[in-house]
C-alpha cells in the first residue's frame, strides 16, 4: 500500500474509532454517575454491539496493512504518522489475533463481572464474585497466549499497561520502596497521632460542593471545558483536549476525602485538558502511559496538595465554609491532620505514607495467581494474610479486603502497580522542577500556572507522542529511580512525627 493511501486508511479509522469511544465513553459517564440503579440491561446491549464493531473496525485487514506500510516507512510517513502506527500497530497486533466471537464474549463477561463486582462489594459476598475472577483469569490468560506464545502471561499483562515493565522491573522497584517504608511506617505506627476526630463530624454535603469550586479554581481547571460529577468511585474521563470529566465523592464525615479527590482527578484532567489539539481525535491524544498519567494527579494531589503551603492557603478558606467544626483548631493542626499516616483498609483513602504498601500488596497477590502459587478462592485469605504482614491490620470483611477495588471486574490485571510507579516518577519530576521554579512560593501563593506550564511545556503538550520510559529520563537527565521517592517520605514523614 503506498504511503497516501496508508495515512487516508489510517485517518478514516482513527475518527471512526473516535465516534465510537467517544459514545462508549458517555455511556460508561452516564452509567457510574447519573443512571439509576437497574438500568443494566439496556447499557449492556448497546455496549456489546457498539464493542463488537470496535473490534471489526480494529480488525480489518486494510488497516494492518496501512499501519504496517506506515510503520516500515518511518522518513516517508513522517513522525506524526509513523508514532500513530506505531502505537497502533502495538494494541492491533493484541486484538487482531483474538477472534470477534471470543471478543464479543469476553465484553459481555465485563459488563456482568462489573454489575455482579458491585452486588457482591455491597453484600460482602465474595464467592458469588469468584467464579468470574476464575473466567477473567483465565481469559487473560488465554488473550496473552494468542498475542505472545510463550511469554508469561503476567509480563504481558504489566506491559500492557506500562510499556517496558516486567515482574522484573517491579520486582526491583518494589524491593527497594519497601526497604524504606516498612521501618518508616513501623515508627510511625510507634509515635503519637494527632487528634483529626474533629475532621469526622458532620460536613455538609452542600458546603463540600462549594469547596470542589474553589478547588477547582485554585488548579485552573476551564469549566468551558471540564465538568465535575458525582460518582461511588472517582475517576476521570477524557474525550479530547477540549472535553474531560473529572467526579468526585461527597462524605458527610469525611470532607478531606472530596477535598483530595478534586485535586486528584483535576491532575488528571490538567494532563489531557493540555495536549496539543492536534492530536485530538488521534490515539496521540490523552496520557502517554498510566503510569505517567497517575504521576500527575498524585503530583498534584500530594507533592501540591498535602504540602504545608498548600493546606495554609486552603485552610482560611476551609474554616469560612466550616466555622463551627473547624472552631479552636490551627493551621498547624490542618496540616498534621491532612498527613496523618497509619495503616488503613483501603487503598483508595490510604494516606501518602502507606499508599504504595496497598500497591505492593495487590502487586504480589497477582503475580502468585497468574504463576498458579494461589488459586482464585485463595485470594481472600492471602489478601488478609499480607494486609497483616506488611501493614500489620485483621480485615474484618471482604467487602474492606479483597472485594474493595473495582480493577478486577474490568479484566485489569497488572494495572495497580503503575500508580505506585507513577507516584514515584513525580518525585523525582519534582526534585527536577525544583531547580527552575520557586515551587514553594507558587504552591503558597496558589500560583499554579508557571508550575502547569512547566508540565505541559516537557510532559502535557506531548500527549502520547512521547514513550513513558523516556519521560523521566529526558526531563531529569538520568535514568529513572526509586529514591527520590522514598527520600521525600522519609524527610516528610520524619518531621511530622518528629522521628
Ligand atoms: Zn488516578
Amino acid at each position: 500500500m503506498d504511503i497516501t493511501k496508508a495515512k487516508e486508511v489510517l485517518d478514516s479509522f482513527e475518527r471512526e474509532r473516535y465516534a465510537y469511544f467517544y459514545a462508549m465513553s458517555t455511556i460508561e459517564l452516564d452509567a457510574t454517575t447519573v443512571a439509576p440503579p437497574e438500568t443494566q440491561e439496556g447499557r449492556s446491549i448497546a455496549l456489546g454491539i457498539l464493542s463488537k464493531r470496535m473490534h471489526e473496525l480494529t480488525s480489518s485487514d486494510e488497516l494492518w496493512e496501512a499501519v504496517n506500510a506506515l510503520c516500515d516507512n518511518e522518513k516517508e510517513a513522517g513522525e506524526i504518522y509513523f508514532r500513530r502506527a506505531e502505537l497502533l500497530r502495538r494494541s492491533l497486533a493484541d486484538s487482531r489475533v483474538v477472534p470477534t466471537d471470543e471478543y464479543v464474549a469476553y465484553s459481555q463477561l465485563l459488563s456482568q463481572a462489573s454489575y455482579v463486582w458491585h452486588k457482591a462489594k455491597l453484600a460482602s459476598d465474595w464467592a458469588s464474585f469468584e467464579p468470574i475472577v476464575e473466567k477473567l483469569v483465565e481469559t487473560q490468560k488465554h488473550f496473552a497466549e494468542l498475542a505472545h506464545p510463550g511469554e508469561d502471561p503476567f509480563d504481558v499483562a504489566l506491559d500492557k499497561y506500562e510499556e517496558g515493565t516486567s515482574r522484573e522491573y517491579y520486582d526491583a522497584y518494589f524491593s527497594e520502596l519497601k526497604e524504606t517504608l516498612i521501618p518508616l511506617i513501623a515508627k510511625v505506627r510507634a509515635a503519637e497521632q494527632p487528634d483529626d476526630s474533629w475532621l469526622h463530624v458532620p460536613y455538609p454535603i452542600e458546603q463540600q460542593k462549594k469547596l470542589s469550586q474553589i478547588l477547582m479554581d485554585a488548579f485552573c481547571l476551564d469549566r468551558n471545558h471540564c465538568a465535575i460529577g458525582e460518582t461511588e468511585h472517582p475517576f476521570t474521563g477524557g474525550t479530547s483536549s477540549k472535553d474531560v470529566r473529572i467526579t468526585t465523592h461527597y462524605y458527610e464525615d469525611m470532607p478531606l476525602a472530596s477535598v483530595y479527590s478534586v485535586i486528584h482527578e483535576g491532575g488528571h484532567a490538567n494532563y489531557e485538558l493540555h495536549v496539543d489539539p492536534a492530536y485530538d481525535y488521534t490515539v496521540l491524544a490523552g496520557g502517554c502511559s498510566m503510569a505517567v498519567h497517575e504521576s500527575q494527579s498524585r503530583f498534584w494531589e500530594n507533592y501540591v496538595g498535602r504540602s504545608r503551603e498548600f493546606t495554609d492557603w486552603l485552610w482560611p478558606r476551609f474554616r469560612e465554609l466550616f466555622p463551627e467544626q473547624t472552631a479552636g483548631k490551627t493551621a498547624d493542626d490542618f496540616y498534621r491532620c491532612v498527613n496523618k499516616a497509619q495503616p488503613s483498609l483501603i487503598r483508595t483513602e490510604a494516606d501518602e505514607l502507606t499508599y504504595s504498601m496497598h500497591v505492593i500488596i495487590r502487586y504480589e497477590i497477582e503475580k502468585m495467581l497468574f504463576a498458579g502459587e494461589i488459586t482464585v478462592k485463595q485470594l481472600p485469605e492471602t489478601w488478609n494474610r499480607l494486609y497483616k504482614e506488611y501493614l500489620g491490620i485483621d480485615v474484618p470483611n471482604d467487602r474492606q479486603g479483597v472485594l474493595q477495588d473495582s480493577h478486577w471486574s474490568g479484566g485489569s490485571f497488572g494495572y495497580f502497580p503503575t500508580y505506585s510507579l507513577g507516584t514515584a516518577y513525580s518525585a523525582q519530576i519534582l526534585q527536577t522542577m525544583k531547580k527552575d521554579l520557586d515551587f514553594s512560593a507558587l504552591v503558597a501563593a496558589d500560583d499554579m500556572k508557571p508550575i502547569l506550564d512547566w508540565l505541559t511545556e516537557r510532559i502535557y503538550r506531548h500527549g502520547h507522542f512521547i514513550k513513558p520510559g523516556d519521560v523521566v529520563p529526558s526531563i531529569c537527565g538520568e535514568p529513572f529511580s526509586a529514591k527520590y521517592y522514598a527520600e521525600y517520605l522519609t524527610d516528610k514523614f520524619s518531621k511530622l512525627y518528629n522521628l
